[in-house]
């Protein structure tokens, strides 16, 4: 989960486990508990993971009410699930150099 990693040394980085965090421009930006490096989102991944989730939700709309057909919703849902996957394990985060 790349997404999720420090770019500098791999360590997990998330809400929970960051050292510390702060918000600047609507992004998220933690800290490393290991390093202390700052990195952030890339923020193209963050919009193509985004749709992907949006995606997700349509599909499962069209699924429970059957639009369609039986297979559109599901395969929507899961062409959504997909990207959104393939975001978080591909696109590493960003170091933020202005901590
Ligand atoms: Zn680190």
């Amino acid at each position: 989960m790349k997404m999720l990693e420090c770019p500098a040394c791999n360590h997990k980085v998330n809400l929970k486990q960051a050292a510390a965090t702060k918000k600047l421009n609507g992004i998220f930006i933690l800290q490393c508990a290991d390093c202390q490096q700052w990195s952030h989102e890339n923020r193209k991944a963050a919009v193509v993971k985004n749709l992907g989730l949006i995606l997700m939700i349509t599909g499962s709309v069209i699924g429970y009410f059957q639009l369609g057909g039986i297979i559109t919703g599901p395969l929507i849902t899961f062409t959504g699930g997909l990207v959104a996957v393939a975001t978080m394990f591909t696109v590493p985060r960003t170091i933020y150099t202005n901590a």
